[in-house]
């Protein structure tokens, strides 16, 4: 494993009661790093079941250099999390982009549009208007 990457990938249940199903599992690219403390994260990693109550699920399991322990819950938050910093990058830049391309400060709809032109967002449910 390359250590020098800022980044791990791993594979996990997608929603907590996951019935066995290996379609609900999925991967995410996470930081190396503990997020309570900065500690190396996954120094150890191995697969085993995860287990819902009723229906076992093969998946990715690490231990934290720190201690700390993430569970799978905590994981699937931190990628919200990261979606939504990423998300607010976007919109800042498309609102830059435009208020010098307009000459003026652009409307959120604006910047929706523009997004959504761009494939960068999936197109904003109907009806919602803002
Ligand atoms: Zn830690």
């Amino acid at each position: 494993m390359d250590t020098t990457k800022e980044t791990i990938t791993v594979r996990i249940p997608r929603i907590a009661e996951h019935n066995g199903f290996s379609e609900f599992l999925a991967e995410y690219t996470i930081s190396n790093k503990c997020p309570k403390c900065g500690g190396k994260r996954a120094v150890k990693r191995w697969q085993d079941y995860s287990y819902d109550g009723s229906k076992k699920l093969l998946c990715d399991r690490w231990d934290n250099e720190c201690g700390h322990y993430d569970t799978y819950e905590s994981i699937r938050k931190e990628v919200k999390k990261d979606d939504f910093d990423k998300l607010t990058r976007m919109v800042d830049e498309a609102r830059f982009k435009l208020s010098s391309e307009l000459g003026r400060e652009p409307s959120l709809q604006e910047i929706t549009e523009r997004l959504e032109a761009e494939g960068l967002i999936p197109p904003i449910n109907e009806g919602v208007h803002v």
